[in-house]
């Protein structure tokens, strides 16, 4: 029987949620857009930025998301189900306005 990490594919424990919203607490070295308290939601299917399917902002069809190991938060890498979630790029965050 194989432990249960080896059948995900990814190891444990991972926090789950796979559809994240919230503000943004923190922004990274040279994000613009985002301002800190601005309420976003977090584009769940991660994938590389550059592959023709994400060049025309269909992460979710990235062709080269497995190859490059990139997990979408809660389904692979930890998620929202938290106090705090790192998003690894400001294209992932979609801005929610006054919703
Ligand atoms: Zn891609």
């Amino acid at each position: 029987m194989s432990r249960p990490d080896e059948a995900l594919g990814f190891p444990l424990p991972l926090t789950l949620g796979h559809e994240g919203a919230g503000t943004v607490a923190a922004l990274g070295e040279g994000v613009t857009g985002l301002a800190l308290g601005d309420p976003v939601a977090v584009y769940g299917p991660w994938g590389c930025g550059t592959c023709p399917m994400c060049a025309q902002g269909k992460e979710n069809y990235c062709t080269r998301a497995a190859e490059l190991g990139i997990r979408p938060p809660g389904l692979g890498a930890p998620g929202a189900i938290a106090e705090y979630m790192v998003v690894d790029d400001p294209r992932h965050l979609v801005p929610l306005g006054a919703l």
